[in-house]
């Protein structure tokens, strides 16, 4: 019969993530010290460590397609290719957003939140997000990091987070397009780009799983 307490040792150091401890390090006060720091969360940049995680499994979902999860995991880094990210390699001259009568620094969170573009788009699209997340939880934090303030079902979370990744390859797309060919999308036309995205997932959906599972998932979009 081994004792209760021996059972509870393998356990204790599986929780804590002591397993990788050299020897040397076990001693009672540094173990102490690091059990009490254990699973606190830790901020880093401007998120906490348990923000984190849930940004990374977002980023790393199987859900969006691939070009969809690049544009994310961009987003998360910022290293989407903006003028700022530039300028401040002394790779381009000016840092300001190219959308006429902007002028603001055109950064990640510019091109996919802030600017007046983004955000008359977004608006016409508040409507379609409604349906999976509530109206108030389309935040930054949500858009460009997949962070939710509250927890949805798997599947209203999974059509929200899509939701999220298409609205931000149409924002980057429109912004590329008034970029290098001077193409300016309307807003309607920017609400018109993230739909025909969103309804390539309602298709490929369609096909794979049939109507009944699509109406039941994608609640009449596409
Ligand atoms: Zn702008």
């Amino acid at each position: 019969m081994v004792p209760g307490y021996l059972v509870e040792v393998p356990r204790f150091v599986q929780q804590h993530s002591l397993a990788a401890w050299p020897a040397m390090e076990w001693r009672p006060r540094a173990v102490v010290a690091h059990v009490a720091g254990f699973g606190k969360p830790v901020v880093i940049g401007q998120f906490r460590t348990t923000e984190l995680a849930t940004i990374w499994k977002r980023v790393a979902e199987r859900s969006p397609r691939n070009e969809h999860r690049v544009v994310a995991w961009q987003a998360v880094h910022g290293c989407l290719p903006v003028r700022d990210l530039f300028y401040r390699r002394r790779l381009a001259q000016v840092r300001t957003c190219p959308r006429e009568g902007c002028g603001a620094e055109e950064t990640v969170s510019h091109v996919l939140w802030d600017c007046g573009y983004a955000r008359r788009v977004r608006t016409l699209v508040m409507g379609v997000f409604g349906k999976f997340v509530s109206v108030g939880d389309v935040t930054k934090d949500f858009v460009v990091y997949g962070l939710l303030a509250r927890n949805y079902g798997v599947v209203d979370g999974a059509c929200g987070w899509v939701l999220a990744c298409c609205l931000k390859v149409a924002l980057w797309r429109a912004r590329n397009l008034w970029v290098a060919k001077r193409v300016a999308l309307s807003d309607q036309e920017g609400r018109a780009l993230m739909m025909g995205l969103v309804r390539e997932y309602v298709g490929s959906d369609r096909r794979r799983w049939g109507e009944p599972y699509v109406q039941r998932t994608w609640k009449g979009l596409g």
